[in-house]
């Protein structure tokens, strides 16, 4: 892991300012080494003063937004070591992006300044599951089930294990999906201001595969 520069170490970055004044290649990189330190046991992001309270009261300063999926092994602050405020995360079974999710994504780029989203599925994802099932699709269940089927069909021919298959394919199509629906995320990629990064994260090894990058 390269060495984090001084200004983007998590006691020196600035979360005053939109998108705590970070570029989106500063981002990742924050991410990455919050990553690292989860991983090695070594997080900084486990207390919450009250002048972090007090601060918050002002407003909200993230430096990335991220789409995953609701599942409770999977929280985004933990795994990517990152403080309260620092992360605006949207969550939904499957990470599906419909509009509200969408919705809550442009706010974030348009409003808070973020200069990264990350969608991040997850290894032995229980929505990825019953799309491969089939579910009947009424009712609020079977509505978003509905939505990550056709990133299943997508996948049904390639070799190796199925259910990884599907849930890199969810995590692709989301990625292609989110400039494609949304005007905003398109021109922010287009202005070279906006980076989507698709990931999977390892339940059990708590690794992250980058499968997607646009922007
Ligand atoms: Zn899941």
């Amino acid at each position: 892991m390269p060495e984090l520069p001084k200004e983007l170490h998590p006691e020196n970055h600035n979360p005053t300012v939109p998108g705590q004044g970070l570029t989106k290649e500063e981002a990742f990189l924050r991410m990455l080494h919050g990553h690292w330190r989860y991983l090695h046991n070594q997080r900084l992001n486990t207390e919450t003063t009250r002048e972090d309270r007090e601060r918050h009261a002002e407003g909200q300063f993230p430096f990335a937004a991220l789409l995953g999926c609701a599942d409770s092994r999977v929280s985004p602050e933990v795994i990517f070591d990152q403080s309260q405020g620092d992360l605006f995360v949207v969550r939904v079974a499957g990470h599906v992006a419909g509009d509200f999710e969408i919705a809550s994504l442009e706010y974030a780029i348009e409003n808070l300044g973020v200069t990264l989203v990350i969608v991040m599925g997850h290894e032995q994802c229980g929505a990825v599951k019953a799309a491969m099932k089939g579910v009947d699709p009424h009712g609020y269940v079977g509505r978003l089930i509905s939505e990550i089927v056709p990133a299943i069909e997508s996948a049904r021919d390639e070799p190796g294990d199925a259910l990884q298959n599907a849930v890199r394919a969810n995590v692709r199509c989301c990625i292609n999906h989110l400039p494609e629906r949304s005007e905003c995320i398109r021109n922010a990629i287009a202005a070279g201001q906006l980076r989507l990064i698709g990931l999977v994260y390892d339940l059990a090894s708590g690794d992250i595969v980058i499968h997607e990058t646009l922007g």
